[in-house]
């Protein structure tokens, strides 16, 4: 069902002329999930002396209320250092220099305290396991997925990924035993330097804290509200609505569903949602293995368009509640090759709003190949 009515302004006049506007609006969902596209127009003098209009989508995500921009008049637009896929970085035969290498990485790296882990590291399969020696909360860790050093986008195995994803999950039920406080977790991914990653050795970051982000914090509010407005959980009826309407769905890999965000807060946005997963302790080893096949299979589609930096983020909230289902998030950063502009400026940061020049349904309709 379309709805030519502006949720966000009840009292705004609606565009019912305008192809581009909508909210589309499940019949059981009412007011509680709307998905928002407010198309707003710029004019100027062109210089060739034309008035000339611009279109861009204003959208609100529907789970979290944000809102973000796909400025249409850079659609299609091929961003500098993307020609190719870029040449691996300097680092990338520097072994030696490398903590996270072995041998080194058994003296260069810190150990658990024996609670967590008598032997100081978690061991699964090619993956290692030990404290970030720079933590960012009560419960910091790294967990490599094997020995390479440096391995390109969507290259590495799914197995590798599988083990360090059990590894983490391992990590973090210890601390849900040894600390039940600490139930904001969170397993995150910075794939080069431009995506944030301080070290080129592909590894997975592991977080446990007892305050939460400001995501954590904003996902259960909205997860716990949604419940008891509606008695649904708000990412089984998102994934509901994007399943009927399909344009941004893109695939499945086990239990998980893929589809483009509908209002991205990055570069080729994709979201991977278990439904009535509400807790990582759910999940079966054949559950992890499918996450990491749809994360191998998103570093895929990303190659593809030469993209070499990535963000990956799975965010827990192991509170016993029944409201938050498990959702996967990966986008694209800048390329990491020499002087290409950050995708983050002024805007993304003081004005909070992510403007991307990719429309969701463009990124599923390129992405789909790569579950088929
Ligand atoms: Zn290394």
């Amino acid at each position: 069902m379309v709805m030519m009515h502006c949720w966000l302004h009840p009292d705004r006049p609606s565009q019912p002329d305008s192809s581009v506007f909508y909210t589309e609006e499940r019949d059981t969902m009412d007011q509680e999930l709307m998905f928002t596209n407010e198309p707003v127009k710029a004019r100027f003098i062109a210089p060739d002396g034309n008035v000339e209009e611009k279109i861009i989508e204003i959208r609100t995500n529907p789970v979290t209320l944000r809102s973000s921009r796909v400025t249409l008049s850079r659609v299609g637009e091929k961003e500098k250092g993307t020609e190719n896929l870029p040449n691996p970085p300097p680092d990338a035969e520097k072994k030696a220099a490398c903590p996270f290498c072995r041998p080194q990485v058994m003296t260069r790296t810190p150990r658990c305290l024996g609670k967590l882990s008598p032997s100081g590291r978690l061991v699964r399969g090619s993956s290692l396991l030990f404290p970030n020696l720079f933590p960012y909360g009560r419960y910091s860790a790294i967990s490599l997925f094997d020995d390479n050093h440096f391995v390109e986008i969507g290259k590495a195995s799914v197995e590798t990924y599988h083990d360090s994803l059990l590894n983490s999950a391992d990590y973090l039920g210890r601390i849900v035993q040894s600390d039940p406080k600490s139930v904001y977790m969170a397993i995150t991914q910075n794939h080069l330097p431009s995506a944030g990653g301080s070290l080129l050795h592909p590894h997975l970051q592991v977080h446990a804290e007892r305050i939460p982000s400001n995501h954590h914090r904003t996902l259960l509010q909205r997860a716990s509200q949604y419940r008891s407005t509606t008695g649904s959980r708000i990412l089984t009826d998102y994934l509901r609505h994007e399943q009927q309407d399909g344009r941004r769905y893109i695939g499945k890999t086990g239990h998980w569903q893929w589809m483009a965000a509908f209002a991205p807060e990055g570069f080729y946005e994709i979201w991977g949602i278990l439904p009535g997963c509400t807790s990582f302790c759910d999940l079966n080893e054949e559950d992890w293995l499918h996450l990491a096949q749809g994360m191998i299979r998103t570093q895929k589609f990303y190659r593809s368009l030469c993209r070499n930096g990535y963000n990956f983020g799975l965010l827990l909230i192991e509170d016993g509640n029944d409201c938050l289902e498990l959702r996967a998030v990966m986008l694209v950063r800048s390329n990491f090759t020499p002087w290409v502009r950050n995708d983050y400026t002024g805007y993304e940061l003081m004005l909070g709003d992510m403007a991307t020049f990719v429309q969701p349904e463009q990124t599923a309709s390129l992405a789909r190949e790569f579950w088929q």
